[in-house]
């Protein structure tokens, strides 16, 4: 069965409709006197989030409803009702799945408690953690393991930073700005090792990383950062578009971290942002006659319907085309847990 929540699945809308028609065409030409929309490439699903998805889908199709999901599968509002109509379950405590059930972790990844809880309940878990996620956990082990304190950069209550911290016995401290790192109570000569949230600014990322080096003599980490290909790309495809915009209009989830750094990289460039969740969002006053151009990008969870039904939403209030600007081919793609893969034809 099809993904019910196809990235690349085009607006469903009639042919002749503002998004159908002109949406993504990287030929459009502005329209003298009206609004042009700019899409960001790359932009939207990322290949940790299409696994994701995918995993509790091919588990419907496998198992039946209701499969249980730990958390939201993935920060989007739109993507979780898709598959709840579809037959998920979505829990933030596993006391309410009944034992032996079927249960997919999220892309976020879960703390030990978690996986043990759900051992004593007999739940035959599938794993979504994005595979990026699962290295920083890895990472996060082996440090502690050789008896280093660890450092998370992060956001404190992100499920992602949750879930690393909860893979460490040892001592573990969140850090999530220069304030924090200045607070921390460890010697300049402490052994001490890194890792970082996948979706953070790469900005305000590499300050932290800097003011730890300056503070912790001895301390390491995985190079700069932890932060994801797809959180990188889409952060740079903002910043290419930021010197082109009056407007930036970021498609996401409130509670979508990747998703609000992009807003705050396009405001960090001088640029007027907006996070909506869907067309429902806009404010027509945003389209003032001092606007001719406005930016469209979405956060590594938003699926690219979404971005399609913003854009025809500005075509409606007076943009006259959408252009897709050229960029980065995505190619990554991260393979199903075995028990779900497609058996050879
Ligand atoms: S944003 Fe990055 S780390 Fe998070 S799910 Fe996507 S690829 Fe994985």
């Amino acid at each position: 069965m099809g993904s019910a929540i196809d990235p690349r699945r085009p607006d469903d809308g009639p042919a002749g409709s503002p998004a159908r028609d002109r949406a993504g065409d990287p030929e459009a030409r502005p329209v003298p006197g009206r609004p042009q929309v700019l899409l960001a490439q790359p932009r939207g699903f990322c290949a940790g989030v299409q696994r994701a998805v995918e995993i509790v889908e091919r588990a419907l199709d496998l198992h039946g409803a209701p499969v249980y999901v730990f958390h939201e599968i993935v920060h989007n509002g739109h993507v979780v009702a898709a598959l709840r109509a579809r037959g998920a379950e979505f829990v933030d405590d596993l006391r309410d799945v009944p034992c032996g059930a079927v249960t997919v972790f999220s892309a976020h990844g879960v703390a030990r408690a978690v996986e043990m809880a759900a051992r004593e309940r007999g739940l035959q878990v599938i794993d979504a953690t994005c595979p990026l996620v699962a290295k920083v956990h890895q990472q996060a082990e082996r440090h502690v393991g050789q008896g280093r304190v660890l450092v998370v950069i992060g956001h404190a209550g992100h499920d992602e930073v949750v879930g690393t911290l909860g893979r460490v016995d040892g001592a573990a401290h969140l850090v999530g700005s220069l304030d924090d790192v200045a607070a921390l109570a460890l010697p300049a000569d402490a052994d001490i090792a890194y890792v970082t949230q996948t979706t953070l600014s790469l900005d305000d990322t590499r300050a932290l990383v800097e003011a730890l080096q300056t503070r912790f003599r001895h301390i390491v980490g995985p190079g700069t950062d932890d932060i994801c290909y797809a959180t990188q790309n889409r952060q740079h495809a903002v910043r290419a578009l930021a010197g082109e915009v009056d407007l930036l209009l970021v498609v996401g989830a409130p509670n979508s971290s990747n998703a609000q750094r992009l807003r705050e990289v396009a405001a960090g460039q001088g640029v007027h942002a907006r996070l909506v969740t869907d067309e429902t969002g806009i404010d027509p006053t945003w389209l003032h006659p001092g606007v001719r151009v406005v930016g469209l990008t979405a956060g590594a969870s938003t699926p690219e319907v979404l971005v399609q039904r913003v854009a025809a939403r500005l075509c409606a209030l007076g943009a006259g085309s959408v252009r897709q600007l050229p960029g980065l081919q995505e190619s990554v793609v991260f393979r199903l847990p075995p028990a779900l893969q497609p058996l050879p034809a």
